[in-house]
Parts: C-alpha cells; sequence; structure tokens
C-alpha cells in the first residue's frame, strides 16, 4: 500500500536550527526560496553571478557562490538534472542533501556523502509558490535515497512541509520510481497524445473543418480544461452527468473504438530506454555536445512559426498576447 504523508506526519523541531541552502533560483529555486523563509528558516542562496543571482538580491536574500552550499546542515539542489552533477559539492555526513527530481539519483548522477532524499512537487515553480502563498499546497512525491544519521525521513518531511508540500499530500516513491513516472509521462504519454491529436487534426481537415476551428476546439476554448478540472475535483462519474445525452451515449458507446490499436509494445520499448538509463546518456552527451538537437527540436516544434501562427489566431479570438 503506497503511503501518503501529511502536515500531521512532519515535525518542524527535526531541522531546528539547521543552515539550509538552496542552490539555483530558477523555477522551483526561487519559490523553495521564499516558502522555506516564510516557513522560518534562515536561507542561504547559492547561485552563479547573473540575472537569477539578481533576482535572489532583489528578493531581499544574500547571495552566495555555489561552494557556500557544501557545509549547510540541509542543501535543496534546485538546477537543471543534467546540470547537477557538474556542481561540486563536498556534503558532511550528518548533512541532508535535497533534491526536487529523482532523475540524478536514479541514474546514478548524483550521490553526496550524508543523508539524501527527494521532495519532487507536482507543480511548476512559480505555482509551488503562488499555492504556497493561497494556503493550498500541492502534491509531491517524497522519498529518501540514503539514511545515515537515521532521521533522513524525518528531516525530509520537514522540508516538504516547509515548501508546502505535505498540505495536499506527499506520495512516498523512490527516487527511481518518481524518475521513471516522471519521464514517462513526458517521453511516452505525451508523444502518444501528440500523435493522436494530430492524426485527428489532419482527419477532421479532409471533412473541411478549418484549423483555426478544430484548435479551438480542442484546446483554446478552454473546455477540454475545464472538463478535466471537474475530473480531478470531483471524479469521472460525477463530471459525465454535465455531457449532454447525445454526447455521454458517443463517448460511451465508442469507447473502445480503438482498443485493437497494440500501443503497449512501443511504449514498453520507450520505457526500458528510460529504465535502463539510456536515454540518461543520449541526454548527457546532448549535454556535452552543447543541446544541439534540443535546439533544433525547439525551432521545429516551439518556435518563431509557431509562435506566430498561435499570435494570430488568439489575437482574432481576442485573447491577447500569448502568456497574458
Ligand atoms: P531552472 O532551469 O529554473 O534552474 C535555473 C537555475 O539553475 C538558475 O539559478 C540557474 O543559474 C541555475 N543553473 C543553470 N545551469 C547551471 C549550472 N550549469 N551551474 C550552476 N547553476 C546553474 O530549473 P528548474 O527549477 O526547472 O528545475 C530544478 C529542479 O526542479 C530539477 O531537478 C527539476 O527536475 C525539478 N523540478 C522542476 C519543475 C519545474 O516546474 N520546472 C517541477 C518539478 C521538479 P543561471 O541563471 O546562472 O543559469
Amino acid at each position: 500500500m503506497t503511503t501518503i504523508y501529511h502536515d500531521e506526519d512532519a515535525d518542524p523541531a527535526v531541522l531546528a536550527g539547521c543552515s539550509v541552502a538552496v542552490i539555483g533560483y530558477g523555477n522551483q529555486g526561487r519559490s523553495w526560496a521564499l516558502n522555506l523563509r516564510d516557513s522560518g528558516f534562515d536561507i542561504r542562496v547559492c547561485v552563479r553571478a547573473d540575472a537569477t543571482r539578481d533576482q535572489a538580491a532583489a528578493d531581499g536574500f544574500t547571495p552566495g557562490e555555489l561552494a557556500d552550499a557544501s557545509d549547510a546542515d540541509v542543501v535543496c539542489i534546485l538546477i537543471p538534472d543534467d546540470v547537477i552533477p557538474l556542481v561540486e559539492l563536498r556534503r558532511p555526513a550528518d548533512g541532508l542533501t535535497i533534491v526536487a527530481s529523482g532523475y540524478t539519483l536514479a541514474f546514478g548522477r548524483l550521490d553526496p556523502d550524508g543523508d539524501v532524499g527527494m521532495v519532487a512537487p507536482r507543480m511548476l515553480g512559480p505555482e509551488v509558490r503562488a499555492c504556497y502563498e493561497e494556503g493550498i499546497g500541492f502534491i509531491t512525491a517524497v522519498g529518501v535515497h540514503r539514511d545515515v544519521t537515521g532521521h533522513a525521513l524525518e528531516r525530509v518531511l520537514a522540508v516538504a512541509q516547509a515548501i508546502g508540500g505535505l498540505r495536499q499530500g506527499a506520495i512516498e516513491l523512490t527516487p527511481r520510481q518518481e524518475a521513471i513516472l516522471d519521464l514517462a509521462e513526458e517521453q511516452v504519454r505525451a508523444p502518444v497524445m501528440t500523435h493522436m491529436t494530430s492524426t485527428y487534426i489532419q482527419c477532421l481537415l479532409e471533412h473541411g473543418i478549418p484549423l483555426e476551428a478544430i484548435i479551438v476546439e480542442t484546446l483554446l476554448s478552454g473546455e477540454t480544461e475545464r472538463t478535466m478540472r471537474l475530473v480531478r475535483e470531483h471524479g469521472y462519474a460525477y463530471q459525465f452527468g454535465f455531457h449532454s445525452p447525445t454526447s455521454q451515449y458517443g463517448q460511451l458507446s465508442r469507447r473502445e473504438a480503438f482498443s485493437e490499436i497494440d500501443l503497449a509494445p512501443r511504449m514498453r520499448e520507450l520505457l526500458d530506454d528510460i529504465a535502463s538509463g539510456r536515454f540518461a546518456d543520449e541526454w548527457d552527451a546532448e549535454r556535452d555536445a552543447g543541446y544541439p538537437v534540443l535546439n533544433e527540436l525547439r525551432e521545429r516544434h516551439a518556435g518563431a512559426s509557431v509562435a506566430e501562427f498561435e499570435a494570430a489566431l488568439r489575437e482574432q479570438l481576442g485573447q491577447g498576447a500569448a502568456g497574458r
């Protein structure tokens, strides 16, 4: 049975008097530093000298060098997973090192001395701050990679609580389980959805439906998003009653229409790339080469031409500029 921790399972006293360092001040780093400070911790922000350091100073921290983190009792490493192994850290045997994703621990890219744990928010970085301020918190995955002191779990839970990560519950996973699940969402489920959507658009175009109308229907109207919100908040069965009888009959009677397509073999191959560490090796090689493939793919699928098309459509709909 999966263990789910809540606020009452954590004791902030286990970190009383501990020095806490946050490495990185980006998506997660800024939110964690602000949340930890508001939860009563004295935070040392450790970043390279550039724009994020300026941001940390503007937020009232006195930013230090990356190396300054090494001797803190607790270090939260909040920089991209691919560059975490490049940072030199020497950790004391009674220290606690926390990552926000199981990736580096799962694939042997990080192995500091002392206690090592994971607090992985199921929430985008800036929302980690917004949900803390709103008092609602967010769901996390928590786990212990190594327990040297015998108190690793208690300390990991105290950090999770301080950032707002126990308010809605924290699911206990090993870093490896978390990493496989997280990468599978990105590399297995998302590509299936992308392929399904593009095939769907192609077939509707063949019936003379304008591309703009299809995109509005599938995305921009917000109907899908709000329906999924109802599913999340109240469950599938509850929200189903809000669909018309025609819709209900159509959805249910065609529910198995694609069941003869066997997605499992390809899914298993992709999962095996993740679980075996082949993807991590590929990603390291991409980093070492200066990200040429990532840059080319970004330009092709999320570059200027895509942004222009989307901006024009939003303008037509009176939805304003992207990001508003
Ligand atoms: P960001 O890309 O936002 O991190 C940016 C920060 O990392 C900046 O301070 C940046 O400094 C620093 N940084 C980048 N490269 C280096 C480097 N080579 N050496 C030192 N510092 C560097 O990262 P995220 O917040 O997105 O991710 C942090 C962790 O959180 C990851 O483990 C990720 O998997 C996890 N996570 C992220 C989520 C998200 O919403 N993005 C969701 C859940 C977990 P500089 O300005 O100098 O480049």
